[in-house]
């Protein structure tokens, strides 16, 4: 099925008009930058696999992409490591509980559960192959730029932000590490992860790093392959599980598409075949999902008729 893109423009501009005013939820403030960001702002954005770009509201707005990084962080140790060596280390399960639990570790042996929890995040940040900090650090952030299609570059501010607050993510490290599931220094990992999240992204970088998993690991702007086909569906099963931690099933019974959020205010939903639809606003609801871009990115799913799970007629 191909969306004319009339018909995608109707449905992001009015998911912008009637969320706009949408009230609830509120920022992030464990890390201090992300409490300080204008709550008000709200961006939607669509990028098709044929690289056609359709944007509403505040889609230039560079903000942290936080959660989200683990998805391409995800991809890169995968293809390092192989798809079955990266299941068996990492996991691919939902841990029913917050992205940062502790209990979770404690309940499993102190292995993590999935990638796109911390504690999995800072595994698959470990087993990036590299000489050092630096080396890993220049590879995440080469694929984080190879699917946004640009140069995407750390924000100190945001990373000095979290290096100087992040004590449990430290703890987990050390978890992981008794549990042997940290494959370089524990506190290495949990620095380059800590940068990972603090990258500037854009609604439209979103919907572009979403439509190129669309594409099956293509870049639908630049036209570079950046993941194997064959790594992209391993990154959306996992976004469906736990894309959005503990709203993930929620999200797959009301929506039905791979998601992920961040705690920056990003969310991305990806429609395999078709396109990306990505939002921005930062007021979050408990579970740490961006209140105003779930209803956003749900309406213009529904809107467009778009859901893994739907049969024709549903
Ligand atoms: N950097 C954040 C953290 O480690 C990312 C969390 C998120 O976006 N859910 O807590």
């Amino acid at each position: 099925m191909t969306l004319e893109i009339g018909r995608i423009s109707d449905a992001v501009q009015s998911a912008h008009r009637d969320n706009e005013h949408l009230a609830g939820g509120t920022n992030a403030s464990y890390i201090p930058f992300l409490a300080s960001v204008d709550p008000s702002l709200f961006g939607i954005a669509v990028v098709t696999v044929d690289g056609q770009v359709v944007e509403a509201g505040d889609t230039g707005f560079e903000f942290a992409i936080e959660s989200i990084s683990k998805v391409f962080t995800m991809g890169l140790a995968m293809e390092h490591v192989g798809a079955d060596a990266f299941h068996a280390k990492v996991g691919a399960d939902p841990t029913g509980l917050p992205f940062n639990s502790v209990m979770a570790l404690e309940l499993h042996n102190d292995l993590p559960m999935s990638p796109l929890v911390n504690a999995g995040a800072m595994s698959s940040t470990s087993l990036v192959p590299a000489v050092g900090a630096e080396d890993r650090w220049r590879k995440i952030l080469a694929i984080q730029s190879a699917f946004a299609g640009r140069e995407i570059v750390l924000s100190d501010e945001v990373n000095a932000s979290e290096q100087s607050t992040n004590f449990h993510n430290r703890a987990i490290a050390w978890l992981l590490y008794g549990g042997g599931a940290m494959y370089s220094d524990p506190m290495e990992a949990c620095d380059v992860y800590t940068r990972q999240c603090s990258t500037l992204i854009t609604a439209k970088d979103l919907a572009v790093m979403g439509a190129t998993l669309a594409a099956g690991g293509i870049n639908p702007l630049t036209k570079e392959r950046v993941v194997a086909a064959a790594t992209v569906p391993h990154m959306l099963a996992e976004m469906t599980m736990e894309g959005l931690y503990t709203a993930s099933g929620d999200w797959a019974y009301t929506v039905g598409l791979p998601g992920k959020s961040g705690v920056g205010g990003g969310l991305i939903a990806v429609a395999p075949g078709q396109l990306a639809i990505a939002a921005f606003s930062p007021p979050l609801d408990p579970a740490g999902n961006s209140v105003r871009g779930q209803a956003a990115v749900a309406q213009v799913a529904n809107a467009l008729g778009l859901g893994l799970y739907r049969t024709p007629g549903a």
